[in-house]
């Protein structure tokens, strides 16, 4: 699915040209912009608990500042609670471990469908809780999360072993076995999207789930656990948490109990999720992490086609995608052209309410990233970089920030080496190709990549030279629930989505049974 084109064949006119900017309301229901919060606690065994300690957190509206709900906070307690019940569901023998693959298959196309059935709600109260607009959730995150969910059901009957010819009189085969108990850690910029990547391939393996939403944006994961105990998995299958990343998240990296963890979020997280591992069971890890993915284009290059994908490779999501473009690389010929396009773009990108149907950008996710994006606005300009438009605050209340854009970036600025997560475009003018490629790799990140330019040989060219684990050549944020997804380097390990997903969470097992020969 291409995260961009589906905005603008479902919920867009074709963009045509620099005047049409803003969305039809035509395919997309006009949204409750005051959706009711009907879960706030944690989902544990099926059952709605409250914190062991009491705890709560507030939730918060980043459109406006405002505390939403007060949500369960987890701590260590909680984990240990949510982690034996998902051991129980587990054992050998359980209902879940004896449930047919193709009934969690079943299980996991009835999730799909509820969610279906809901999107609209769904999407509602994700636009409260993490600002997104609402036409972008309902037409992208909403039905990415279904598809997700139905593929995995597909693959749960279908992960299929081998027979192996070994030496001798034997007769080997190998079983694809769930990995045990998953935590799973998971960010708040695509929240309903993140936990179906995470619940699709775990379930659908037979594992069982420990996962810690982001507490930015608890919400819509905590209907989501309404619909998992309405359409029928066994108690204690999935269990669902709010609460802090240093407590509760790190209560799940650590836990003696826990046989696999996946994380989407920063490096430095993830740095702190391996060490776990590593000083507790030697739990498996995958990691989904940062990035500063380079885009580069080339002189040859279908200037509008680029323009545009380039602005939304970065602003997509109010800038707030691990894969974003954030570093235009343009050849020196189209440079001036280039920059001036994109910065005629970002102007007239619509910033605003995000129940608003013609809005393209609402809020940051909260007051922290609010003031981390302003702060590295402030390092790029004094640093030299040059402000080509926006640089401030986007309203009186709330976490807007206006579309910025950044020319002449040098490659040892601070805004060309860290990742921002926000709407602040950094380009750069290089001249060469193996310079494109050399400066392109000069980063601790390995996440995605693109090319612009329409001589195919220099696409593949350069394509074979990016160090990254996904490039996209002349279009970006294109994702197939079928393709993996994944990074080099510092962007992590292992893979997220298609058959590929599926690794990370099967255990290998050989079996070898002696065939005694006639007459021996
Ligand atoms: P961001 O800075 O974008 O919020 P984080 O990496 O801090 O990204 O957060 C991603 C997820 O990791 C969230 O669910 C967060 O609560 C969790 N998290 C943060 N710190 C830790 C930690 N020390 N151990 C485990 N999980 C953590």
């Amino acid at each position: 699915m291409n995260l961009l084109r589906t905005v603008a064949s479902r919920a867009l006119p074709r963009l045509s040209g620099p005047s049409v900017r803003h969305f039809s309301a035509a395919a997309v229901p006009v949204p409750n912009t005051q959706p009711e919060v009907h879960y706030n606690k944690l989902f544990i065994n099926n059952e709605w608990q409250d914190a062991t300690s009491g705890k709560t957190f507030p939730t918060i509206n980043p459109s406006t500042g405002e505390v939403i709900c007060q949500v369960a906070e987890a701590n260590q307690a909680d984990v240990n609670k949510a982690v034996k019940a998902a051991r129980d569901a587990f054992r050998f023998g359980s209902p879940w471990r004896r449930m047919d693959a193709s009934h969690r298959g079943l299980l996991l196309s009835r999730l799909a469908d509820a969610i279906e059935r809901d999107a609209a709600y769904l999407a509602e109260l994700e636009t409260l809780d993490n600002g997104k607009p609402f036409a972008v959730a309902y037409t992208v995150d909403l039905p990415f999360v279904v598809k997700v969910l139905r593929y995995y059901a597909g693959w749960a009957d279908k992960c299929e072993g081998k027979t192996i010819p070994i030496d001798g009189d034997y007769f080997c085969y190998t079983r694809h076995e769930p990995v045990g108990v998953c935590g799973q850690i998971i960010p708040w910029n695509f929240p309903l999207l993140m936990q179906a990547w995470k619940l699709g391939p775990a379930l659908a393996t037979g594992n069982t789930v420990v996962m810690k939403v982001a507490e930015q944006t608890p919400l819509t994961a905590l209907y989501v656990a309404s619909l998992i105990k309405e359409v029928g998995f066994p108690d204690g299958v999935v269990n669902i948490l709010p609460g802090m990343g240093s407590t509760a998240g790190a209560a799940i990296a650590g836990h003696m109990d826990v046989d696999k963890v996946a994380f989407t979020g920063s490096t430095e997280v993830g740095h702190l999720i391996q060490q776990a591992s590593g000083s507790s069971n030697l739990k498996k890890v995958t990691l989904e992490l940062g990035g500063k993915s380079p885009n580069i284009v080339l002189s040859d290059a279908n200037m509008e086609e680029a323009v545009e994908q380039s602005h939304l490779a970065l602003f997509f999501n109010q800038g707030q995608c691990c894969c974003a473009g954030s570093r235009t690389y343009v050849q020196a010929d189209i440079y001036d052209e280039f920059v001036e396009r994109s910065v005629e773009r970002a102007r007239q990108r619509v910033v605003g309410n995000p129940f608003d149907l013609k809005t393209e950008q609402g809020p940051q996710v909260d007051q922290e990233q609010f003031n981390k994006i302003l702060g590295y606005i402030s390092s790029g300009k004094r640093e030299g970089a040059k402000l080509m438009c926006g640089g401030g605050v986007a309203a009186d209340r709330g976490y807007f920030i206006q579309p910025t854009v950044f020319g002449d970036v040098q490659d040892d600025m601070t805004i060309a080496r860290e990742e921002i997560f926000g709407p602040v475009m950094q380009i750069f003018k290089f001249k060469t190709l193996e310079e494109a490629i050399t400066r392109a790799n000069d980063t601790k990140y390995g996440l995605a990549a693109a090319v612009f330019t329409k001589d195919i040989d220099k696409a593949h060219y350069v394509s074979n030279g990016l160090r990254a684990g996904t490039v996209w050549i002349n279009c970006y944020n294109v994702f197939g629930v079928q393709a993996p997804f994944g990074g080099y380097k510092a962007s992590g390990f292992g893979r997220e989505l298609g058959e590929y997903g599926l690794e990370s969470y099967t255990e290998v097992k050989t079996v070898t049974i002696k065939v005694p020969q006639k007459n021996s």
